[in-house]
């Protein structure tokens, strides 16, 4: 039998519900109660390509990645084992004006925030990377304390060591709505019919965040896009474990290293949105579409083609795709919502959940306990572009050009 009152109630066990609880304990914020439909880090939160790019020309993003790598190594202090972080670097790459311009940026918002960078020549970056055909790089920026790490295991990494802190845990518990009157909220309506009540309530429920704003007659300004990439089959000598991951712009590309393996990551140039209330409860059960897999390739694989000679003939041994939430700016959705008082969203991660999980969290956990925010917490409130519409279709192709227009990784 489930307790009935909360200080905080978190709906969404996924990365950015799992950080919240995290940093909520972590500053004693009483006793919470975090509750997902499915199995904790279940859903986007396993199906993500795991990286940690920390440079980002905007400041603000830095401190958000910064603080997933401080919690990484706290919470593997607390829980007294590690969680699997992989040290491989990153290595931009740029063959064209454009995108030495967006390199250049990049370089200097890196050595601004004290990250490691060096540009290295193509016979240094055929060491690092010996599957890629340098002939057409013609600057490569290399950050040596990039990484990356399983983004399940990050996830369950925050709910063990939140649930270590008097975190109540409840996977498998589908909210069917949250309860508000009079301008605030005062809880949760469970899918069977019972109520669990709290003063603070923070939606964190991913994709479906809106499915539970919609009766309360809120939008918040982000829509699923589909994110996806290509496994290859296993060839450890050219696919050498724990080689730099690559961002390659003018290729709308990016690559990882899997236990011999690569990992591809295409970028359509007119990418697919999704509208929230098609989605299935799980996402094992919704079809993203799945023979579109190969039309993105037709269109993107001759982007790489000069990086990567053979990609038409590479054996693909698997096929990922997700939901990234996608808001018009590219910006995260962290904060009050303007309407109620006491409900708070986490959401619309942009492709980099994992990345900023830690930071998001940390800034709701601050805005929520009324501590003063490590970062302008105007960049990502989620009343910034006043009134939208989710389930329209034009606000839906606005969400998924941020996608399209994204060049970074
Ligand atoms: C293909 C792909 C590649 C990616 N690569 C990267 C990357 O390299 N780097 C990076 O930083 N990010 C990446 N991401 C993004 C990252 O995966 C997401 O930012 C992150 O997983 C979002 O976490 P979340 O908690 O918002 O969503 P989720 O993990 O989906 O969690 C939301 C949870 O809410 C629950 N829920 C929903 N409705 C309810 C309800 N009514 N009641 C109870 N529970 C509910 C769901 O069951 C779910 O578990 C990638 C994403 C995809 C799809």
């Amino acid at each position: 039998m489930m307790e009935k009152n909360y200080d905080v109630i978190i709906v969404g066990g996924g990365l950015l519900g799992c950080a919240t609880a995290y940093q909520l304990a972590k500053r004693k914020a009483g006793n919470i109660l975090l509750l997902d439909g499915n199995e904790i880090a279940s859903q986007a939160s396993s199906r993500a390509a795991c990286l940690l790019t920390r440079a980002r020309t905007k400041p603000a993003l830095m401190e958000l990645v910064q603080e997933t790598y401080d919690c990484i190594s706290e919470m593997e202090e607390l829980l007294g084992e590690p969680l699997g972080l992989q040290q491989c670097g990153s290595i931009t790459v740029a063959s064209s004006e454009a995108s030495l311009k967006g390199l250049e940026a990049l370089e200097e918002a890196a050595t601004r925030f004290g990250i490691p960078n060096e540009r290295i020549g193509r016979e240094r970056t055929k060491e690092l990377l010996p599957w890629m055909d340098v002939e057409a790089v013609d600057v490569a920026l290399y950050m040596p304390t990039d990484a990356f790490i399983d983004s399940a295991l990050l996830c369950s990494g925050y709910a063990r060591a939140a649930a270590r802190m008097g975190v109540t845990l409840r996977p498998n518990c589908r909210v069917k709505e949250i309860m508000a009157g009079n301008g605030k909220v005062c809880g949760v309506r469970l899918a069977d019919g019972e109520a669990v009540f709290a003063p603070v309530v923070v939606n964190a429920a991913g994709a479906w965040a809106n499915l539970l704003m919609r009766p309360l007659h809120v939008g918040l300004p982000f829509t699923p896009v589909r994110s996806h990439f290509w496994i290859t089959a296993i060839d450890s000598s050219r696919f050498p474990a724990g080689h730099p991951f690559t961002v390659i712009p003018d290729a709308r590309a990016f690559t990882r290293s899997d236990v011999g393996a690569l990992i591809i990551g295409l970028r359509e140039s007119c990418c697919q949105p999704f509208d929230p209330s098609a989605l299935t409860d799980k996402l094992e059960d919704f079809d993203f579409n799945r023979k579109a897999e190969w039309t993105v390739l037709d269109e993107c694989a001759p982007l790489l083609k000069p990086y990567l000679h053979d990609i038409d003939d590479l054996p693909i041994a698997h096929y990922i795709a997700g939901p990234s939430c996608y808001v018009p700016d590219a910006m995260f959705i962290v904060g009050p919502v303007a309407s109620y008082d006491g409900l708070f969203a986490v959401a619309g991660c942009c492709g980099g959940g994992v990345a900023a999980g830690g930071g998001m969290g940390r800034l709701a956990a601050e805005l929520i306990l009324g501590d003063s925010p490590f970062v302008d917490p105007a960049l990502f409130a989620p009343d910034r572009f006043g009134a939208v519409d989710p389930f329209s279709a034009d606000f839906q192709r606005r969400c998924a050009d941020a996608r399209s227009n994204k060049k970074g990784g």
